[in-house]
């Protein structure tokens, strides 16, 4: 295989580093994966997507890569449990279904979704209610390394004990002087020792119908201890990569170290990989503050966000326009722009098929690819990828005009290279460009049609304009007027 000359940052020394994987030519990834109780939002596509590109880059270093990413489908409740709900029991309540038609129906819902983005299923992806005996040998294997404690059927982490020996904080970087100046008062309400300490089992209220027997309870695990019962079961007590998206740093990533170090001695992570986050309006997209969108309705235009439908492949150029460890707004125009400048990409990719060729090159192809390649081995930095991917369209006018010569073997690598990064690496997808042109032409036909509603309505021509209205609203496309003029979306 190529010996690549890869760099990634590692969250948990803060540096980039260069990347040796502990399996010459294997790499084992785990991502956290969803916590399916409702349609993922287009952060958590974003965060997924992220990972998408990872993977596929390794691999097309030629890495054999085993990617884990798992779908939690219990235990993830709100506030350690102290004072929160279990999310998918919620809403089965809400929509009387047995929790487990909640998880079939948005897990479902979340490989739709991600096909739609065309993105790789990972290799394994198990689920945490199909990993409670090991969850619960990793319980008794804590208890018995005296780091853990039974109160009332329940196991709590004693993370004090731990921390005399270890580091807790080592990952994001807190002080637990500062945790205990800043949870005192909790104290009082709990089973836990210290207001620090999480949990590895909770007891099941009556009420609480997801429930395993236990050596402690009829209960179930801690969120924390899915992870750890999952990567090191498929990927060993230390494996290469552990990503998630920046907000899983503290408590979960935290949590999963000193579970992970107090059962097996190791740090279990070699490279910790955090994406960053996906924001509307400036604040972060996040379903419980309702500041979110989900896919489909992007897909659709079906928001009263955006001016228009974008297509998935649009929406995922656009997120690769930003580096995977920085926050990105999502806007109309931005995004415009993104489809402007994909579908520029894409003509110019197809034209390099029209090229006639001559007997030297005025232009230095490897040093071009050499760029490309050192872009996203410097941490995966897929703008400078993309920045150098526009250069075609420049070459390629350049060359039709005859102001530059390539020579058909350079101009065979340029179209392999160009086709490796567009459609292997970042994932885009050929049938995508046809839908995006025409989707393209649509908007045109239809932004129109609502100039010529406008001035039907200045001429108070009625008749015409609810006319316009009335024929497209038959057709699947609605008009929606707002503050700033009307925008449309597909149904
Ligand atoms: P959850 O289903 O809440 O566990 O989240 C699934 C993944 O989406 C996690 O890795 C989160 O960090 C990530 N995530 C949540 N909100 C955002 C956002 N606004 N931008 C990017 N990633 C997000
Ligand atoms: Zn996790």
């Amino acid at each position: 295989m190529k010996s690549p000359n890869l760099y990634i940052y590692n969250s948990l020394s803060k540096k980039k580093e260069k990347f040796v994987p502990i399996h010459e030519n294997a790499v084992g990834m785990y991502v956290c994966g969803p916590t399916v109780y409702s349609n993922v939002h287009l952060g958590n596509c974003r965060t997924f997507l992220s990972f998408d590109l990872i993977f596929r880059y390794l691999k097309h270093l030629g890495y054999k890569v085993r990617y884990v990413r798992n779908i939690t489908d219990a235990g993830h409740l709100e506030n350690d449990g102290e004072s929160g709900d279990d999310p998918i029991l919620k809403k089965a309540r809400l929509e009387q279904l047995e929790p487990m038609e909640v998880v079939q129906k948005y897990t479902v819902d979340f490989h739709t979704i991600m096909a739609k983005f065309n993105a790789l299923p990972p290799s394994i992806e198990p689920t945490a209610t199909g990993h409670i005996y090991e969850q619960i040998a990793i319980v008794e294997k804590i208890i018995e390394e005296g780091l853990a404690y039974e109160k009332n059927g329940s196991v709590y982490f004693d993370v004090l004990k731990f921390n005399q020996t270890n580091n807790y904080g080592k990952l994001s970087g807190r002080q637990i002087e500062d945790m205990i100046a800043n949870t005192r008062e909790l104290a009082a309400q709990s089973d836990k020792k210290n207001p620090q300490d999480f949990a590895l089992w909770k007891k099941a209220e009556p009420q609480h119908i997801m429930r395993w027997p236990s050596p402690w309870s009829d209960g179930f695990p801690g969120w924390h201890l899915e992870c750890t019962a999952m990567s090191t079961k498929y990927l060993g007590n230390q494996f290469d990569i552990h990503g998630g998206g920046m907000d899983l740093k503290f408590p979960h990533h935290e949590c999963e170290i000193a579970q992970a170090e107090a059962c097996n001695h190791v740090s279990p992570v070699n490279y910790w990989m955090h994406a960053n986050m996906l924001t509307l309006n400036g604040k972060k997209m996040s379903k419980s503050t309702g500041n979110f969108i989900l896919p489909d309705n992007m897909f659709t235009g079906n928001n009263n966000i955006l001016s228009k439908p974008f297509s998935p492949t649009v929406t995922k150029f656009f997120m690769y326009q930003a580096h995977y460890r920085s926050i990105l707004d999502f806007s109309s125009e931005a995004l415009e722009a993104s489809e402007k400048g994909f579908l520029k990409l894409m003509d110019a990719y197809r034209t390099l098929s029209d090229l006639n060729t001559s007997n030297s090159s005025s232009i230095d192809i490897n040093a071009w690819k050499k760029a490309c390649y050192d872009a996203m081995n410097d941490d995966f930095n897929s703008p400078i990828l993309i920045a150098n991917l526009f250069e075609i369209v420049k070459y390629v006018n350049a060359l039709k005009d005859g102001k530059e010569t390539i020579t058909e073997t350079d101009l065979s690598l340029l179209k392999q290279t160009t086709h490796d990064f567009l459609f292997e690496v970042l994932g885009l997808e050929d049938t995508a460009i046809e839908e995006s042109q025409d989707g393209e032409k649509l908007t045109a036909a239809i932004e129109l049609l609502i100039q010529l509603r406008n001035k039907a309505r200045a001429d108070k021509d009625f008749a015409m304009s609810d006319k316009i209205r009335g024929e497209l609203a038959a057709k699947g496309i609605q008009l929606k007027d707002g503050k700033d003029g009307t925008t449309f979306s597909l149904n």
